[in-house]
C-alpha cells in the first residue's frame, strides 16, 4: 500500500487484521466508530480493542508503515494512539471493569471481549466489528445494539441503576447521544437518571461541561435541555436555568415562561449559527429575568436591568461550570448585555448618534448581536414575528448607512495620545485621557465626522478652552 493514497477505512481494518493475526491477538473495531459506521455518520476515529495488549498492536501497526507514524502511549491506560492521515486510531487491550461502593476509581483487570462490552455505556457504543482474517467484518452485538438503532433508543446493556451509578457521568451521556442522534431514552434507562440525576455531583465539572457543550451543538438543542429539565439533572448543573420555567399570574395579567422561550431563541440561533459562544449567549440572554421580575399594575410583569444584572451573572456560572475566563466569556456577556438596544432602534425617530453608539458599543460583534435579537423573537403570531423581523431589516439598513459614513464599529481614535502629548507637550496625564475622550464623544454624537482632519480641529478648539498652549 502507498502511504502517499488516501488511506480508506477498509486499508486500515485488513492492515490492522493481517498485524494482529500475526500477533495472535483477537481485535476489533469498538464503540463509537462501529455505531457511526452503521449510522453513516462519518467519523475520523477509530477504536480498536485487543484481547492482548494495546500498546505492542499500536507499535507493530505503526512500524508496518514505511514513513514515520507518529505514535503516542498512555502506559498508565494501557492505551495507544496513531495518527494515520486524518485518522485518529486508538489500541486498548480488552478490560473488565469493578466498581466497589467506597471507592469511585473502578478496579481495571485484563478481560474478554465480552466483559470489555459489558463495561461500556450504551447498547449503541457496545458492539464491536472482527478484523481478524478468520472472522473478518463479523459484528458482535451482545445487547443488540443494531435493534437499539434501528428503534432510535438509547438504552445501558446491564441494569441502568448499576451502570449509572459506577460513573454518574453516563446519565449525561445518554442525554447527549439522545439529542445528537434524535432518539428516545428507554424508560427503564430514564427512570434510572430521574433516579440518580442528584450523583452526578461526584462528577468533575470538566466532564460535565463537555457532554452540555456537545448537546448545545447539536442541530436542536432544547430537546437536550428538556430531557435535562424533566430528568432533574439540569436542577443539579445548572440551577438558574430552571428558575427560568414557570408562569406567574396576577389577575389576567401573566408573563411568558422563560425557560420555553429561552430554549426557543436557543433553537431558533441554532439554524443560523454553530458558535458554541453565539449559542451560549442565547442561553445566558434572559437568565436574569426571575431576580429582576416586578409586578407593576399598570404595566404587568417587568424585569428591568435583566440585561445587565444578566450579564453581571455570566461570570460566576462560567467559572462554576469550569467555561473559559476570557474573551470568550467577555463576548457572551457584551451580548447578553447589549441583546435590548437593537430594538430600541426600531423607532422611526432615533437618531444616527444612538445608530453610531451601537456599533462602537457591539464593534465587530454586531452582526452576532443581530443573530440573536432576530432568534429572539419568539411570537406564535407570525404576523408579528414577520413585522419584528423587517424592522430589524430597517435598523441594519441604518447602521450602513451611518457605518459608511463613521466607520466606528472598529473604532481608532483619529488622533492618538501620543500626538496630543507631542503636540502640546504635555507627558501622559489625566488631560490627555480627557482630550481623547472628548473627540471620541462628538464623533460618536455627530458633531464632527470621524476623521483626521474635523478632530484637530476640535482638538485645538479643546486645547484652546482648557488653557493649553501648542507647543
Ligand atoms: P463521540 O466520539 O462522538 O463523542 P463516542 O461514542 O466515540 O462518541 P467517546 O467518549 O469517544 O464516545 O468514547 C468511545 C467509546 O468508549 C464509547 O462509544 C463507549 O463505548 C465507551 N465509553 C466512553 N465513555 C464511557 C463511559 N463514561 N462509560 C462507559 N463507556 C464509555
Ligand atoms: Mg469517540
Amino acid at each position: 500500500m502507498n502511504f502517499k493514497s488516501d488511506l480508506d477505512q477498509l486499508e486500515i481494518f485488513s492492515r490492522v487484521g493481517k498485524i494482529a493475526d500475526e500477533l495472535g491477538f483477537e481485535t476489533y473495531v469498538v464503540g463509537g466508530y462501529v455505531r457511526d459506521l452503521i449510522l453513516k455518520r462519518p467519523s475520523k476515529d477509530i477504536d480498536f480493542v485487543c484481547v492482548g495488549s494495546g500498546i505492542v498492536l499500536a507499535k507493530a501497526v505503526a512500524d508496518s508503515f514505511e514513513q514515520h507514524v507518529p505514535l503516542s502511549v498512555f502506559k498508565n491506560f494501557g492505551t495507544a494512539n496513531i495518527r494515520l492521515e486524518d485518522w485518529e486510531v486508538e489500541f486498548v487491550g480488552a478490560r473488565r471493569e469493578s466498581y466497589s461502593h467506597d471507592s469511585r476509581k473502578p478496579i481495571v483487570e485484563d478481560g474478554t471481549l465480552q466483559e470489555d462490552q459489558e463495561r461500556r455505556d450504551f447498547t449503541i457504543n457496545a458492539m464491536a466489528i472482527s478484523v481478524n482474517s478468520h472472522n473478518f467484518g463479523e459484528l458482535i452485538d451482545p445487547f443488540d445494539g443494531l435493534g437499539d438503532i434501528k428503534r432510535k433508543t438509547i438504552r445501558t446493556p446491564t441494569d441502568p441503576i448499576i451502570t449509572f451509578s459506577d460513573d454518574p457521568l453516563r446519565m449525561m451521556r445518554a442525554i447527549r447521544f439522545a439529542t445528537q442522534l434524535k432518539f428516545d431514552i428507554e424508560p427503564d434507562t430514564f427512570l434510572a437518571i430521574v433516579h440518580d440525576a442528584h450523583r452526578i455531583q461526584i462528577v468533575s465539572a470538566e466532564r460535565i461541561i463537555d457532554e452540555l457543550n456537545k448537546i448545545i451543538l447539536t442541530e436542536k438543542p432544547s430537546y437536550g435541555f428538556k430531557l435535562l429539565f424533566v430528568s432533574k439533572l439540569l436542577q443539579e448543573i445548572f440551577p438558574e436555568m430552571v428558575e427560568l420555567q414557570g408562569v406567574d399570574s396576577v389577575g389576567d395579567k401573566s408573563h411568558k415562561d422563560n425557560f420555553y422561550h429561552t430554549l426557543q431563541v436557543l433553537d431558533n440561533l441554532s439554524h443560523v449559527s454553530d458558535d458554541l459562544w453565539l449559542r451560549w449567549a442565547a442561553i445566558m440572554h434572559d437568565i436574569a429575568k426571575p431576580a429582576t421580575k416586578r409586578f407593576n399594575e399598570k404595566v404587568g410583569w417587568t424585569f428591568h436591568g435583566h440585561e445587565d444584572k444578566g450579564s453581571r451573572m455570566v461570570p460566576g456560572i462560567f467559572r462554576r461550570m469550569k467555561l473559559p475566563m476570557d474573551d470568550r466569556m467577555k463576548y457572551v456577556q457584551k451580548l447578553v448585555r447589549l441583546h435590548l438596544r437593537p430594538i430600541s432602534l426600531v423607532s422611526e425617530k432615533v437618531t444616527e448618534s444612538a445608530v453610531r453608539r451601537l456599533l462602537f458599543d457591539a464593534g465587530n460583534d454586531i452582526e452576532d448581536l443581530m443573530k440573536l435579537c432576530r432568534a429572539d423573537i419568539t411570537s406564535k403570531n407570525n404576523n408579528k414575528v414577520q413585522r419584528f423581523l423587517a424592522n430589524f431589516d430597517h435598523v441594519e439598513q441604518k447602521m450602513k448607512e451611518v457605518e459608511e459614513n463613521d466607520q466606528v464599529r472598529n473604532f481608532q481614535p483619529p488622533v492618538s495620545g501620543e500626538e496630543i502629548m507631542a503636540l502640546f507637550d504635555l507627558k501622559p496625564s489625566k488631560v490627555v485621557g480627557e482630550l481623547k475622550e472628548e473627540i471620541k464623544e462628538a464623533i460618536l454624537d455627530g458633531q464632527i465626522q470621524n476623521n483626521k482632519v474635523e478632530a484637530m480641529d476640535l482638538l485645538y478648539k479643546l486645547a484652546a478652552s482648557k488653557g493649553i498652549k501648542t507647543n
